[in-house]
């Protein structure tokens, strides 16, 4: 988009397909949104309290740059507590969810031209977030046929002498995927061998329906090669509230730190006040969301497999189903639009994820089971899906 007071570098931007939903979920009025990570599972009351009761006591001002103290304690206990891993208060930096985070990462560690491998298909917006700081994207496509595993021979040909990072995001948006110890190790060998960073995306951690729940960090012991980027996002049902926070050596973590004193100061305080009361009571919290999702995930599993030309894995992990549509012989955007067209359901092009995802769409289990059940009602109808 030309415009004389526009930076140029901004004229030429393409528009994620993410950013398209907005407006594509207008077309008609009937549709069944299950496009964009934002489902309709309420954050929970004690949550909403805490934040209320914090506003009452006070914590309506700024907190410390690094995040509200007690907020930072209950998060190192926690980590303790259920992985074993240690880190200090200077080491942890509290953020406005994990897209902040990433931003505040790249922006301290990539200079002009570095380097950062994301595993394709990858979260949309690594890209922009790479590259908003001039670093480059170097994208490994995982392979279908293979499960999306990663096949270390192929990814260590990705890295070059500015391979800054690489970016593990299990489970995965979009695929569900769940990587394996042995892949996790071997990424760390990698990493170790060339010496560069694992950001661990860690967003989904508590919807991880295989017994490898392992987090990346719990690898390591304490903060090192692995830098761990959270959100309360997807785990508690806080999308709005914008909660997250980054762990990673003290050096990196002051740099974001001043980073984010010129973006955004500090943090929402009430919302950190929530974040105490979503740890306290995460165990209960996240059993409701997990099996709630689980059970979504299933659902949509099995109606799939009853419907030609359309296939997916069992669910391993998020709240997102990667479907398989080659068959009907259409391309990701075209069914995108046939899907919205014919049956006014809005999902996601796999293609908007990496050439690793053309020929799938991603379903996102955002609406509870009587909608789900009429949304597939509606595609099952489909003349590619009968
Ligand atoms: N990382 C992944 C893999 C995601 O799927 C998302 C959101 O969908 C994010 C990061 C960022 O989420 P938020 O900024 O809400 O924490």
């Amino acid at each position: 988009m030309k415009h004389p007071y526009l930076a140029k570098r901004h004229w030429e931007y393409e528009e994620q397909s993410l950013s398209l939903t907005n407006e594509m979920v207008k077309r008609y009025d009937d549709v069944i949104d299950l496009s964009i990570g934002d489902p309709d599972y309420p954050a929970d009351k004690r949550i909403i309290e805490a934040m209320y009761e914090g506003g009452l006591q006070g914590y309506t001002r700024y907190t410390e740059f690094l995040g509200d103290e007690d907020l930072r304690q209950a998060t190192i206990d926690m980590y303790k507590e259920d992985y074993g891993y240690t880190f200090d208060k200077d080491e942890i930096l509290i953020t406005a969810g994990g897209t902040h985070a990433m931003y505040l990462l790249m922006e301290a560690i990539l200079d002009e031209g570095d380097e950062v491998i994301a595993i394709a298909p990858y979260y949309i917006y690594y890209q922009p977030q790479i590259e908003l700081v001039k670093g480059k994207i170097v994208v490994y496509n995982t392979k279908p046929e293979d499960n999306f595993d990663v096949d270390v021979n192929e990814l260590e040909k990705c890295i070059t002498s500015r391979t800054k990072a690489i970016i593990v995001n299990s489970p995965c948006n979009p695929s569900g995927k769940v990587y394996s110890e042995e892949n996790i190790k071997a990424i760390l060998a990698l990493a170790e061998k060339y010496d560069f960073l694992v950001i661990a995306d860690d967003i989904y951690g508590a919807l991880n329906y295989t017994d490898n729940k392992k987090p990346i960090c719990a690898y390591e012991g304490k903060p090192g090669r692995v830098v761990t980027l959270y959100s309360y996002s997807k785990d508690y049902s806080m999308t709005g509230l914008r909660l997250g926070h980054v762990i990673a050596e003290k050096e990196m973590i002051a740099a974001m730190r001043r980073v984010n004193e010129a973006v955004a100061f500090t943090i929402n305080s009430m919302a950190q006040r929530g974040g105490i009361a979503a740890i306290k009571n995460r165990k209960e919290i996240q059993a409701g969301l997990y099996e709630e999702y689980y059970k979504r995930e299933m659902y949509i599993y099995e109606r799939i497999q009853k419907m030609k030309n359309i296939s997916c894995n069992k669910p391993e992990g998020t709240f997102y189903i990667f479907a398989n549509i080659k068959d009907t012989g259409l391309s990701s955007m075209e069914i995108w639009d046939k899907i919205l067209d014919d049956a006014h359901v809005l999902v996601l092009p796999g293609s908007g994820f990496g050439q690793a995802g053309e020929g799938f769409i991603r379903i996102a289990a955002t609406v509870g089971i009587d909608t789900l059940e009429e949304a597939f009602n509606r595609m099952e109808k489909m003349d590619i899906f009968r």
